[in-house]
């Protein structure tokens, strides 16, 4: 009875949250107007201060016997239940969160394929607004997806629900709404219902093209350095066995008159011999183990250098366009080098324009963010200079132009072409620390871009790179000869005494360090080669220097490690002979240094 509970009803309602005070009073009245059923929620706050949720229920009951109503309530603590809403929304707003935030896409679909969810990404590869436009539709609906890329999907989802097993690394092509092709790596998880029946599917997927096309990126590296290697092996023995065979067809060339019917025979054997050593040069430039002798340049020089030879290497029916960018950015590069990679690319527009056309030769300063090469294997950002050489020839399909870089890939038969060209400019643009880009298309001409490292260190002049033959100089200083292939060092010893040189030969390091030391005798020269077994070249001058310092340097060699040359011989500071070598180069080369 209301006034037998009110000093109850007045310590209860103590205990009601004073901010659901009236709320509570409302409902309490109105229970009583209205006699019936009544059901609210409010809070109290327990003596300790905390709060707790409660629902309260209060019915009317009649009383057995009588026609009095007797109110009658329960009160629940709901506080958990309340709790547990709570951390429910939560987590649903969490996964929420990271599924619209991931970069992979997410679905699950019925155990017809039809699409039951799946977040923002799926939805936006596929073009639609958001995933509730797609919930019902199955792949095949998808307006970008191909329909052979559709029925993929949907094969392995039946897959994976009839064999009720997961399966993970699927990798699917797919066409994307804005166009894109694109490599899905996709995994799929059989959904159950409580009984264990299988309801669906469940899948996750991450587009991986960028990563393909970077594996496929390092495999065309990986199998250039393979090639390079090898070519590199096979170049150093052929050029000690060019450098004697050329070596000595040139002495016997100058012992014979040119009426001799034997000295077009040898002119024969010498002309062979100059071609196969070009060849093997080539080589080297590819597989980097040239010995490159870098100098700040101005590419621009260059180029106006060789302008002259450009004009009888084009032929008539070409024009060529120089447009040369002014202040150019100076660049560190082996001159001669160069001029190589300009002439084979030249040569290669050439034999693109049968019928002529135009050749245009740019150089220009750039900034760049990102190196936007097809082939490059580390990408870089900075100053460079960018030498374009672009011509309006046949141009080259994709096939073509994923293999033009490997040595020996032509396309223009054994007779005409050699595949070495673009091999070699590959090789020297990689060991400048630059880069190279091709763009092209058939019948649309052919561009090729490099570029090299701008250079910070002041310029030096360059000497004009086509110097004309002079006669062989002579002398009468001991030479110090070491070099562990006997017929180069035979070659070499002779050439070195009929130019009236006093010759010491030693075929390894310490047998030369064993002659300096037993004799007395004045050394002016030490020519060495640069990669023998037991010492390396630089490692014996550097001991025969500590003791007699006057001693001068000349080191023969065609192919070097980049660790030799980096701590054995500064860049260009020493002097260098690339084999394979002909007398009158070694003769000129040993007089130069002497009189440096
Ligand atoms: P080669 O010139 O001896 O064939 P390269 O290494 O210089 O060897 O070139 C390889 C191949 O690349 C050529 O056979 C040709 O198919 C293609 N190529 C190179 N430069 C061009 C160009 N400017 N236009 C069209 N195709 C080219
Ligand atoms: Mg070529």
């Amino acid at each position: 009875k209301p006034e037998e509970l009110n000093d109850n009803l007045q310590r209860y309602f103590d205990l009601v949250h004073p901010d659901d005070r009236e709320g509570f009073l409302q409902t309490l009245q109105k229970a009583r107007e209205r006699a019936e059923t009544c059901h609210h929620i409010y809070r109290l706050v327990r003596p300790d201060g905390t709060i707790c949720h409660v629902e309260s229920r209060g019915f009317l009951l009649h009383e057995e016997g009588s026609k009095d109503l007797r109110r009658v309530g329960f009160i629940t603590d709901i506080s958990q239940r309340l709790k547990a809403q709570e951390d429910l929304r939560e987590s649903r707003r969490l996964l929420q969160t990271v599924m619209d935030n991931i970069p992979i896409g997410v679905f699950w679909k019925d155990r017809h394929s039809r699409y039951l969810g799946c977040n923002q990404r799926v939805a936006e590869a596929f073009g639609f607004q958001s995933p509730l436009e797609m919930i019902g539709k199955t792949d095949l609906e998808f307006p970008s997806l191909k329909p052979e890329e559709a029925e993929f999907f949907l094969q392995k989802d039946y897959e994976v629900m009839e064999r009720n097993i997961g399966e993970i690394g699927i990798v699917e092509p797919a066409t994307f709404a804005d166009g894109r092709r694109v490599w899905l790596e996709t995994s799929k998880v059989p959904m159950h219902d409580h009984e264990g029946q299988v309801v669906g599917v469940m899948g996750v997927w991450q587009d991986i093209t960028e990563k393909r096309q970077l594996e496929e990126k390092l495999r065309q590296t990986l199998k250039m350095e393979a090639i390079g290697r090898l070519a590199g092996g096979v170049a150093h023995d052929f050029n000690n066995l060019l450098t004697v065979i050329n070596g000595y067809t040139d002495l016997l060339l100058n012992q014979t008159e040119p009426h001799d019917a034997r000295h077009e025979l040898l002119t024969q054997i010498r002309k062979a011999g100059v071609r196969a050593s070009g060849l093997t040069r080539q080589l080297l430039a590819f597989s980097r183990k040239t010995v490159l002798i870098p100098t700040v340049i101005d590419l621009n020089e260059l180029l106006l250098d060789m302008e002259k030879l450009l004009y009888p290497l084009l032929g008539e029916q070409i024009v060529l366009q120089l447009k040369t960018a002014s202040p150019l950015w100076p660049v560190k590069v082996d001159p001669t080098e160069m001029s190589q990679v300009i002439i084979n690319l030249c040569v290669n527009a050439r034999d693109a324009m049968p019928n002529g056309g135009v050749l245009r030769i740019e150089t220009a300063n750039v900034e760049l963010e990102d190196i936007p090469t097809t082939i490059s294997d580390t990408a870089g950002r900075g100053s460079y200079v960018c030498l374009t050489v672009a011509d309006t020839g046949v141009g080259m399909d994709e096939a073509t132009k994923a293999r033009i870089f490997e040595p020996f890939f032509t396309t223009k038969g054994p007779e005409r072409g050699t595949g070495l060209g673009l091999a070699t400019v590959y090789g020297i643009v990689q060991q400048s620390g630059g880069y190279i880009e091709v763009e092209s298309e058939v019948g649309r001409g052919s561009t090729f871009r490099v570029y090299l490292p701008r250079n910070l260190d002041e310029r030096r002049k360059i000497k004009s790179q086509f110097i004309a033959q002079r006669p062989t100089p002579k002398g009468k200083e001991t030479v110090l000869l070491v070099e562990d292939e006997d017929g180069v060092r035979k070659l070499a010893r002779l050439i070195l005494e009929s130019s009236g040189y006093c010759v010491l030969e030693a075929p390894n390091g310490p047998e030369a360090l064993r002659l300096t030391s037993e004799s007395s005798q004045e050394i002016d020269l030490l020519v060495t080669d640069v990669v023998m077994p037991t010492m390396s070249g630089p490692q014996l001058a550097q001991k025969i220097l500590d003791a007699r310092p006057g001693l001068r340097v000349l080191y023969l060699s065609g192919y070097t490690d980049d660790e030799v040359i980096r701590h054995g011989i500064a860049e260009g500071e020493s002097a260098f002979l690339h084999k394979p070598f002909s007398p009158a180069h070694l003769a000129q080369k040993v007089r130069e240094v002497l009189d440096s």
